[in-house]
């Protein structure tokens, strides 16, 4: 894929502390200055790389000992099942060599899926107990999921998802991913209807997600379309969609951030594919993003849910879209 060019470059990463590189990706001027965070961006590149490139001896494995790895994931803190702990063990029994926790940041507008302010300092202590106790067995990384509406964290995390769970119109949020008819109802409302301003609003939203948040990752790049897997929400084609989502990348590529494949609405039965849809995925793999595997784990049973699969789809390939 286009995106081989940037991973190449990441064998000419600067040493952790550097100021200025070359770049991180082949063409960003951006690096952290902090050691440590840069130690980790420098990870988080790697660790990407190896899991999307399909050459890599094992990578068309399935199943326990896989190798893979999550960065996407929920507990009780937020609306996940499960606690930090039983996700580390599930972790350690399907033989992962890392796991990343990512509660919901808190957001005013929809206080019930995200963690309360109390919980994320609870959330975080629990994280970091885990992260030492699991040394040396188990990379634990304290995330985030940062909403773009919420406010940026005061504490210091191991790396932010950015995400865009809901849309401002008029001092009203449309919450993208609730309901269909939740999103329906919205789009009536604030734009009359017209589910692609809706669309362009949503994607300048993600366009803007780095400058916001400085996320390491950006989460579930169109997730408006969770609820479009029979195409009658709107044309994933049309060129408005396609024109707001290229903007939107076209953003990001200029930033160090990574895509998601997030498997997160297959494992919950809303769609058959991951985030982003073909047509983006495509574009992103051209222009030479570079994805990260997440399946956006809300129960332990789905941790990896479908990630092996996708290792086996020619993300390296080029095609003509959009
Ligand atoms: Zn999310
Ligand atoms: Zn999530």
């Amino acid at each position: 894929m286009g995106g081989s060019d940037r991973n190449h470059s990441l064998a000419e990463f600067a040493p952790a502390g550097a100021k200025k590189t070359e770049s991180l990706f082949g063409r960003n001027s951006f690096l952290p200055e902090n050691p440590a965070i840069a130690a980790s961006v420098e990870a988080f590149a790697r660790g990407a790389q190896r899991r999307c490139d399909p050459d890599r001896p094992g990578a068309r494995r399935s199943g326990s000992g896989s190798k893979i790895s999550n960065f996407h994931t929920h507990t009780i803190y937020c609306d996940g099942k499960d606690t930090p702990r039983e996700l580390a063990e599930e972790a350690l029994r399907l033989g992962c060599p890392a796991l990343g926790f990512s509660g919901h940041s808190y957001t005013a507008y929809d206080p019930d899926c995200c963690m309360s302010p109390e919980g994320t300092a609870a959330y975080r202590r629990e994280v970091l107990a885990l992260r030492e106790e699991y040394a040396g067995k188990l990379d634990i990384r304290l995330g985030l999921e940062q909403d773009y509406y919420s406010e940026l964290p005061r504490e210091e995390y191991d790396y932010l998802i950015g995400s865009v769970h809901a849309v401002k119109k008029n001092g009203e949020y449309v919450i993208v991913d609730w309901s269909r008819d939740m999103l329906l109802k919205g789009v009536e409302k604030l734009y009359g209807g017209d589910i692609y301003a809706f669309a362009e609003d949503y994607f300048r939203l993600v366009g803007d997600l780095w400058e916001r948040t400085r996320c390491r990752i950006v989460g579930h790049f169109d997730l408006l379309t969770k609820f479009n897997e029979d195409g009658t929400l709107l044309d994933e084609t049309h060129p408005r969609y396609l024109r707001a989502a290229g903007e939107a990348l076209d953003r990001l590529l200029e930033a160090p951030v990574l895509f998601e494949i997030n498997t997160g609405a297959m494992a919950r039965g809303y769609r058959t594919m991951p985030y982003p849809g073909s047509v983006l995925r495509r574009a992103i793999a051209r222009k030479g993003g570079t994805f990260i595997l997440s399946s956006d784990c809300h129960r332990k049973e789905q941790l990896l849910y479908g990630l092996a699969d996708q290792l086996n789809q020619p993300y390296e390939r080029v095609e003509e879209a959009p």
